[in-house]
């Protein structure tokens, strides 16, 4: 319940929180909606000595529209992103992981950008990212990146950010129009990370796949996108022998730790389960039932 002692520091811009960053290095955190970093510091997980709050910097929140892109400020909160008519029309499957997403309070304070960038492979959003194509917007020493997040995940709070680096954006491709989508997941009560979920994208063309993206969360070190099932899925009229076909190609890449949520066999078991819902609730979806 008693973290260790900290200096805090409001950085009032993003280079203020990239100075401080460097000057603290590895004693340097920085504080989003301190949903995780917090309890993780009541439990002396976690010791910073200089905590680099990002709340007060108006820049980082907010949801807009950049071309065929929506550019989601990582301080942005679950709550805001569940109020957003832009997301709501461009990217349909985020407010439904968001109301999955622990619970209202945390929701008011918890942000997307602490939720991906944070590498806890049972948090919900980067499968969900992943599946979404999105890229993190970068700031650092050097200047600006981006960095999709396929491949940004490495382990468990391991990622391809660096120590003096913050990220100030998600960039999501705007969903097209009749998209198929959905997040399935299993938790054991409201507020639990998930046993297992499976996130997915589904267009069609003339009764056939166009594009399907598949992903799986808290199934392995990190946020699993299901490359072989979306291959089985492209192309192809989906029945239940197909569905099946990609539940079993989800399910052969899952590494689940063992934990009071169940044995590896029982998770891999779910990620299966949760394919399935995922891609028929995705195809009635895209075929506007
Ligand atoms: C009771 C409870 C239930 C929960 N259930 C779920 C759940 O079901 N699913 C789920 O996904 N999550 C769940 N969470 C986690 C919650 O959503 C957290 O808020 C979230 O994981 C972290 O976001 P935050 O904004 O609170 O980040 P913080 O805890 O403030 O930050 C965590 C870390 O993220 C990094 N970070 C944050 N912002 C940036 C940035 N802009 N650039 C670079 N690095 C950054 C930093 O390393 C920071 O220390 C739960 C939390 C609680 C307390």
């Amino acid at each position: 319940m008693i973290p260790g002692n900290f200096e805090y520091h409001a950085a009032r811009g993003v280079d203020e929180a990239l100075q401080l960053l460097s000057r603290y290095g590895e004693d340097g955190k920085l504080l989003a909606g301190g949903h995780s970093l917090l309890p993780m510091m009541k439990l002396r997980f976690a010791e910073p000595a200089h905590l680099i709050d990002l709340n007060p910097i108006e820049e980082l929140r907010g949801v807009r529209e950049d071309g065929d892109h929506l550019l989601i400020g990582t301080m942005t909160t679950e709550s805001a992103l569940q109020q957003s008519d832009l997301v709501a029309r461009h990217c349909p499957v985020l407010p439904e992981v968001v109301a999955l997403i622990a619970d209202p309070q945390v929701r008011n304070r918890g942000t997307i950008g602490g939720d991906a960038l944070l590498g806890d492979p049972g948090n919900d959003h980067p499968a969900v990212l992943m599946a979404l194509e999105a890229e993190f917007v970068i700031r650092g020493p050097k200047g600006e990146r981006r960095e999709p997040a396929n491949g940004f995940y490495l382990g468990p709070y391991l990622t391809r950010l660096a120590d003096d680096e913050l990220a100030t954006a998600i960039r999501i491709p705007k969903c097209p129009p009749g998209q198929g989508y959905a997040y399935c997941k299993l938790k054991r009560k409201t507020g639990d990370y998930a046993t297992a979920a499976a996130c997915c994208l589904l267009s069609l063309a003339g009764g056939t796949v166009e594009k399907a993206r598949l992903s799986l969360t808290n199934v392995g070190p990190t946020a699993l996108r299901a490359e072989d099932a979306e291959d089985l899925l492209q192309g192809q009229t989906l029945d239940d022998g197909r569905i099946e076909q990609a539940a079993q190609a989800a399910m052969s890449i899952c590494e689940p730790a063992e934990d009071l949520r169940g044995s590896p066999e029982y998770k891999t078991h779910i990620a299966g389960e949760m394919t399935r819902r995922a891609l028929r609730l995705a195809l009635q979806r895209a075929r506007g039932q």
